[in-house]
C-alpha cells in the first residue's frame, strides 16, 4: 500500500444511513479499537478487502455522483492514502463525512491525523460503546459519538452538525 492506494473492504452506493442524502460509502480496512459489540469485526483486519488506486476510487465516485462517506474499519489508520483523496474530493465539491473510533480531540492533537480534518465536513467520532447504544440516534450507534463539523471546530469550540 502507498499514498496512491487505499485498502478497501467494500463500496456501497446510494446509501442513506451514513449521512444526509444518498451517498457513496467507502469502507476501509483495519481497526484497532476492538469495540465490544462492533457492527463488523471482519473489518478489523488490515488485510481485509483489496487495494484500490485513488484514481479508480475517484472515477467510481464520479460515476455514481453522490456525496461521500468513509467508514470501516477506521479510515484514520490509512491517512497517507486518505489525505490526497479527501483533498481531491473537496476540490470537486463533494460533501464528505467520515466515521472514526478516535475522538475529535485525539485526532486534533495528532499531527499526522489532524491533516485530514480540513477536508472532512462532518466527523462522526469516538468508539461504539455498547452501554450507550441508542437506536433512536441518527447516523451513529451510541450516544458518546458526535457529529462534528470538523473543518470549523477546535477542541475548545466544537460545532455540531444538525439536520436543519
Ligand atoms: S471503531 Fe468502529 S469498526 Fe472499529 S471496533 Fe469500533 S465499532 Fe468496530
Amino acid at each position: 500500500m502507498n499514498n496512491n492506494t487505499l485498502r478497501v473492504i467494500r463500496i456501497v452506493d446510494g446509501t442513506s444511513v451514513d449521512g444526509p442524502g444518498l451517498r457513496t460509502s467507502i469502507y476501509l480496512a483495519g481497526c484497532n479499537h476492538c469495540c465490544p459489540g462492533c457492527h463488523n469485526e471482519d473489518s478489523w483486519s488490515f488485510k481485509a478487502g483489496q487495494d484500490m488506486t485513488l484514481d479508480i476510487i475517484l472515477d467510481y465516485i464520479e460515476e455514481q455522483d453522490f456525496d461521500v462517506t468513509f467508514s470501516g474499519g477506521d479510515p484514520m489508520y490509512q491517512i497517507d492514502g486518505l489525505l490526497p483523496l479527501l483533498k481531491e474530493l473537496k476540490n470537486r465539491g463533494r460533501n464528505v463525512w467520515c466515521y472514526t473510533g478516535f475522538t475529535f480531540e485525539e485526532i486534533f492533537n495528532n499531527p499526522e491525523r489532524r491533516r485530514v480534518l480540513d477536508y472532512i465536513d462532518v466527523l462522526v467520532d469516538g468508539p461504539f460503546v455498547q452501554e450507550k447504544r441508542d437506536l433512536s440516534l441518527r447516523f451513529r450507534g451510541s450516544s458518546n459519538q458526535r457529529l462534528i463539523k470538523s473543518r470549523v471546530s477546535t477542541p475548545g469550540d466544537i460545532k455540531y452538525w444538525a439536520d436543519d
